[in-house]
């Protein structure tokens, strides 16, 4: 059903997706004017990234490694200086979302053009927001200067990414999608990509957990995370990102597997108030209740479901109600304090998603 009005803007993208598209990258580089590519990883990936530059002859001028969880400012400092030391003119980021957020923040400063080379499901190539962390504190902003000009997505190189974290980041990408059927500025072909970016993840993920090889599935999950990335890049997030950001940030949680733990008890808590989203999502899990589906489905790949396997203390669930709460956002269902804690008391232990929360709080 077509809502009475929408707004929709769309981003500006170049994608090249398939099997040995990495052969692509010198053309990628032409088409940007690049002629000195800094290539950019974490250290897991160096090798790979090396063996990348290789391809691309004296168009390579350097590899930086260094590439960590949350953009750290002194991390992106180092790799600036090492930027301007071998005269760089454009940026590979190749890995997951620590290599393409390094890339971003390099281009906030310098306007270096960028192709990113996803190689898990996290979806930030696809969008122009930027976190970074100084001092233990995570800030994000959302500015098209940090969108990366070309997409590089290879199939190939998503065949080495662990099951467990391809399960924890195939449900960090589902998360972007399932949020965005809610979203106050949401219309209907960001519902469309959502729904083919949830369809396919939950397609895919199953078929990776049973077998890691199978090609066809990782290119399903890989569509469905270019897909999810876009309507992360589109469109506001409500209460499961931001709780994600407030238990990254304050505990130093990992990133996918916090997402994986938080997003039935997340959807739990919203789909109450969010019909048009409850409506697709029970459509496409085929169950009318999709948090207790997708909560099913994380026992089923082998994602974790309790926030206290990650690390959260206790004693942090009142810390984290707090932060949820403390800055007004959009959110489907209001934001109810008691209500929110009560859902990260369970998330905390990995108890099953409910709607009801406060009745099921006193329960406990
Ligand atoms: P990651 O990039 O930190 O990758 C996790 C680990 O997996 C790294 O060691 C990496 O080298 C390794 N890895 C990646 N691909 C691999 C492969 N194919 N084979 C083997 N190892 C591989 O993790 P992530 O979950 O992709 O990204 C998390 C970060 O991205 C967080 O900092 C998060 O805030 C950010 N993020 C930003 C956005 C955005 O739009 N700005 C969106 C999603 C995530």
């Amino acid at each position: 059903m077509i809502p009475p009005s929408f707004q929709f803007e769309a981003l500006p993208a170049r994608v090249r997706f398939g099997s040995g598209t990495i052969a692509t990258i010198g053309e990628e580089a032409e088409h940007l004017s690049a002629r000195r590519l800094l290539l950019l990883c974490t250290p897991q990936q160096e090798q790979q990234a090396k063996d990348i530059a290789a391809t691309l002859g004296n168009r390579a001028v350097g590899v930086f490694a260094g590439a960590a969880m949350h953009t750290p400012i002194d991390v992106t400092e180092k790799a600036l200086a090492f930027a301007q030391q071998v005269d760089a003119d454009g940026l590979v980021s190749i890995g997951g979302g620590s290599a393409i957020g390094l890339g971003k923040a390099i281009a906030l400063k310098t306007d270096l053009p960028q192709i990113a080379v996803p190689t898990t499901y996290a979806g930030s190539e696809a969008t122009p927001i930027l976190g970074q962390t100084e001092a233990g504190i995570k800030t994000t902003q959302r500015t098209l200067r940090v969108l990366p000009e070309s997409i590089i997505y290879d199939v190939d190189l998503t065949m080495t990414l662990p099951v467990a974290m391809s399960m924890t980041s195939g449900l960090n990408s589902l998360a972007h999608a399932a949020e965005a059927l809610y979203a106050p500025n949401g219309n209907p072909i960001i519902d469309l990509m959502a729904e083919q970016g949830i369809a396919a993840l939950l397609h895919a993920l199953p078929a990776i957990h049973a077998a890691p090889d199978d090609r066809e599935a990782r290119a399903l999950a890989l569509y469905g995370a270019w897909l999810s990335g876009s309507c992360l890049g589109s469109v506001g997030m409500g209460l499961h990102h931001k709780i994600c950001h407030v238990l990254g940030g304050t505990f130093d949680l990992p990133h996918a597997e916090t997402h994986a733990a938080m997003l039935a008890h997340s959807l739990a808590y919203n789909l109450p108030a969010a019909t048009g989203a409850r409506v697709r999502l029970q459509a496409l899990l085929g169950s009318d209740d999709p948090a207790q589906a997708l909560y099913t489905l994380s026992l089923r790949v082998g994602a974790p479901r309790a926030l206290r396997d990650l690390g959260m203390p206790e004693r942090g669930i009142e810390q984290a109600a707090d932060l949820a709460v403390a800055s007004p956002y959009p959110n489907p269902r209001p934001l109810d304090r008691g209500a929110i804690a009560a859902m990260l008391r369970r998330a905390w232990a990995g108890d099953m998603p409910v709607e009801d929360l406060v009745e099921a709080d006193a329960g406990v």
